[in-house]
């Protein structure tokens, strides 16, 4: 506690990301980063950055990049909205559509970064708890919310909703901001960008930190109806007018242009994951049906702490969160499929 802070900064509870580890030689398992790097072309679009593209701005806008997203999402550059990664964009997004309104719902197991927005821009909260399967029981929303929000697929479960049911949350509640935080779908959910156009209060969020190999660059979007852009301009431009920095913008941007390396990349992580999988459930472990680059997995014999702790004394770090429902688990990045194997090895160990 510091005398020196403004009123509310003591009361925070901030994110608590997962350990970035300074010692080399660990196998990486526990943020969903991809095992693989971001397309070459990108890299090499960003190592052709000037000393002058770097003595000026970058553009604030990100035009090209916010023109090439749209294009290759078949939609309009107004419609695009981009950020100093998808966390940035959805604070954005919190203070423009949520603050000084009704509750907002999420449901109890989801991206845990959600209450820490919730609480820094005072927004109420509405906590939707997930069915016993871990689902979202989108119809238990409650009337009179001031919007909603959720992962699909959800995090840390790798559940992926149909989209018939967020169709149908759309419909019903057509006065507030509806958020698909979509970081993970391209490992195989159906996104709801084909709904943009019937549904003007439907924001989705997407991040170039997973399947784009980008989490060191710090690239996220949004996409939907312009008015919905234009809020999110409005609070950028309060906070921060250059969230893209000139390598982001190049590189992102090239990165959209090699869609052969992506999908390359994407279906080697979703094999990955499927031999994954297998090697849990043989060794004995409950594993969700995951449509994410990670998987939720239990194994009654330790609790999640444990087992975090074996793997870590055997150099493999996975996440788990001590909360309640949570406890028991584990969620497991999916790394190449050398790096499965290393892990299901060690498993059959412990
Ligand atoms: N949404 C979800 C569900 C996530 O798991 C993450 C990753 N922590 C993010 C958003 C944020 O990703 P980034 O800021 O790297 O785009």
């Amino acid at each position: 506690m510091s005398r020196l802070w403004s009123q509310g900064v003591e009361n925070l509870h901030p994110y608590t990301p997962g350990e970035q580890p300074r010692r080399r030689g660990l196998l990486k398992l526990n943020t969903n980063e991809s095992p693989y790097p971001p397309s070459p072309l990108a890299l090499r679009a960003m190592s052709e950055v000037t000393g002058d593209d770097l003595r000026r701005y970058p553009d604030p806008e990100s035009t090209a990049l916010r023109q090439s997203l749209a294009g290759y999402h078949g939609i309009d550059a107004g419609q695009v909205f981009v950020g100093n990664g998808s966390d940035e964009v959805l604070g954005f997004a919190f203070r423009a559509f949520f603050s000084g309104k009704s509750k907002l719902c999420f449901p109890d197991v989801s991206y845990s970064f959600y209450p820490v927005w919730a609480q820094l821009f005072d927004i109420p909260t509405c906590i939707l708890p997930v069915s016993d399967s871990y689902e979202i029981p989108f119809d238990d929303v409650p009337s009179g919310v001031g919007g909603i929000i959720f992962p699909n697929p959800n995090a840390p479960t790798g559940i992926a909703a149909p989209l018939a049911q967020i169709e149908r949350l759309l419909s019903r509640f057509p006065n507030v901001v509806v958020i698909v935080d979509e970081a993970y779908v391209d490992y195989g959910a159906d996104s709801a960008i084909r709904l943009i156009n019937e549904f003007n209060n439907l924001l989705i969020v997407r991040t170039m930190s997973k399947s784009r190999g980008f989490a060191g660059l710090r690239v996220g979007y949004a996409l939907g109806h312009e008015a919905l852009i234009e809020g999110l301009v409005r609070v950028k431009d309060s906070f921060n007018s250059y969230p893209l920095d000139a390598f982001a913008q190049v590189g992102a941007l090239a990165s959209v242009q090699d869609e052969e390396y992506f999908q390359r990349t994407v279906i080697a992580v979703i094999e990955a994951r499927e031999l994954l999988t297998r090697g849990l459930v043989d060794l004995g472990f409950e594993v969700l049906p995951s449509s994410a680059n990670f998987v939720f997995a239990r194994n009654l014999s330790k609790t999640g702490l444990e087992w975090q702790q074996r793997l870590r004394d055997h150099s493999i770090l996975v996440r788990h969160f001590e909360k309640p429902r949570l406890n028991d688990w584990l969620r497991i990045t999916v790394g190449t499929s050398d790096e499965v194997r290393q892990l299901l090895r060690t498993l059959a160990l412990l």
